[in-house]
């Protein structure tokens, strides 16, 4: 969930993190970060959290069945 109070810390959806080169952030605390990393400052925000998203169902149905 996006707004549960237990988000394990990490600098990609940390508050203070601005996007850097391919796979870094950049914090204005502690330079340059990859985006699993985390400190005592860490802040959530919860717009920066892209949710999992899961496969839509691959439905094997006959196209008969809805003609009339
Ligand atoms: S180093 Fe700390 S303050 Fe900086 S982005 Fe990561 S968690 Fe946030």
């Amino acid at each position: 969930m996006l707004f549960r109070n237990n988000i394990e810390p990490a600098c990609v959806y940390c508050i203070f993190a601005r996007s850097g080169e391919e796979d870094t952030v950049i914090c204005p605390k502690h330079g340059i970060r990859q985006p699993w990393q985390q400190c005592r400052s860490f802040r959530y925000d919860p717009l920066r959290r892209v949710p999992e998203t899961e496969p839509s169902p691959v439905l094997d149905v006959d196209p008969e069945a809805f003609q009339l």
